[in-house]
């Protein structure tokens, strides 16, 4: 019988405890028992489906602990996971993320199975620009190469020169030597990039719907709520709020951040699963969750990642007319290596 993709009825039986006992250690400081008796038969047969199908389940940090704990292989951000799409001998790839990231990994695996457990697990930045959009800057800017972020669709990415994240921006666009780059489609990730770098940046209206919500307010009053906390912010947040912050980091950087110097207390300015994934990887520490969710991350699931192997759907696909332009771009990102924990 197939899972039901919207709700967690498979039994907690004997096997699945035995199972999975060694697993629920990882996430005992954000997952109740409770919780841990419904995920768990999931978990259980998410891993044989992916041992029996070779297939290797990628999650961006921003996915739900029992998710980003316990059934991911390879775990990151949008680059890391480009990366590791890039690397792996598996002939599957489950894509615990939104669709760009779906896509990029299909850019980079042409011949491969990528699963995307809900189609419609979108990002605002993707959807604020179009292909025939990018072609309007060009012919604006003539001869101005486009630099696009990787939260972008594909026949976006057809349409640029090369791809960044927010963890390499500054580097890719330095990388080009030209005084001036069209950046796309962030604005508040432009403005940042725009504060670290000479060249002169042209951007576009796009937000993030999670980071545009932050406010300097919040972090003012966390700061006078908690004395002596370390602000940490993601570059997709405005120019006040970064202004605010004592780090500014893709969430890869802040994780480096949090490994290497252990703060007692610390707040992450971006989607709050990140924050919530820590505090079992580091339970001495204190974070503090302004909480922001990303609707479209949340529509990945358990039961929905069970029905992707059972059935092997949704499949992504590229439209082979775009694919070799855009694999282009992401692989020029993918070979600038300078300083990835830059921005
Ligand atoms: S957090 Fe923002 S940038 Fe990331 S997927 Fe959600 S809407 Fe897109």
């Amino acid at each position: 019988m197939i899972a039901t993709p919207e709700r967690l009825d498979l039994p907690y039986t004997p096997d699945v405890a035995a199972a999975t006992e060694h697993l629920y250690a990882r996430v005992a400081h954000s997952v109740t028992r409770a919780e841990w008796e419904l995920y768990a038969p999931y978990i259980a047969r998410i891993e044989e489906l992916k041992r029996e199908k070779n297939a290797v389940v990628l999650a961006h940090h921003y996915q739900t602990a029992e998710i980003y704990r316990c059934v991911a292989d390879i775990i990151g951000d949008s680059l890391s996971l480009a990366q590791a799409a890039e690397k792996t001998d598996a002939d599957v790839i489950v894509m615990c993320g939104v669709h760009f990231m779906a896509e990029t990994a299909k850019l980079m695996n042409p011949e491969k199975i990528v699963l995307l457990p809900d189609l419609a697990a979108g990002c605002s930045l993707a959807e604020s620009i179009t292909a025939a959009d990018v072609r309007a800057l060009r012919a604006e800017h003539p001869g101005v190469p486009v630099v696009t972020y990787v939260n972008t669709s594909a026949a976006v990415k057809a349409e640029t020169d090369v791809c960044c994240t927010s963890a390499n921006a500054v580097a890719v666009v330095e990388s080009l030597g030209v005084p001036k780059v069209i950046f796309l489609p962030d604005e508040y990730l432009a403005a940042y990039v725009a504060s670290k770098t000479n060249v002169e940046i042209v951007t576009w209206k796009g937000h993030c719907e999670v980071h545009e919500r932050f406010t300097a307010t919040e972090i003012l009053d966390l700061r006078e709520m908690h004395p002596g906390i370390v602000v940490l912010a993601h570059p997709e947040c405005p120019p006040d709020v970064l202004a605010n912050a004592d780090f500014v980091g893709s969430t890869t950087a802040m994780l480096g951040y949090v490994k290497e110097r252990r703060p007692a207390r610390v707040a992450m300015i971006t989607e709050c699963s990140m924050a919530g994934n820590l505090v079992d990887a580091f339970p001495e520490i204190e974070f503090m969750q302004p909480c922001n969710l990303c609707p479209h991350m949340r529509r990945i699931t358990l039961p929905k990642i069970l029905r992707a192997l059972e059935t092997m759907s949704p499949q992504i696909e590229v439209d082979p007319a775009i694919a070799g332009r855009a694999r282009l771009a992401v692989e020029r990102m993918t070979a600038v290596r300078r300083d990835l924990a830059s921005v």
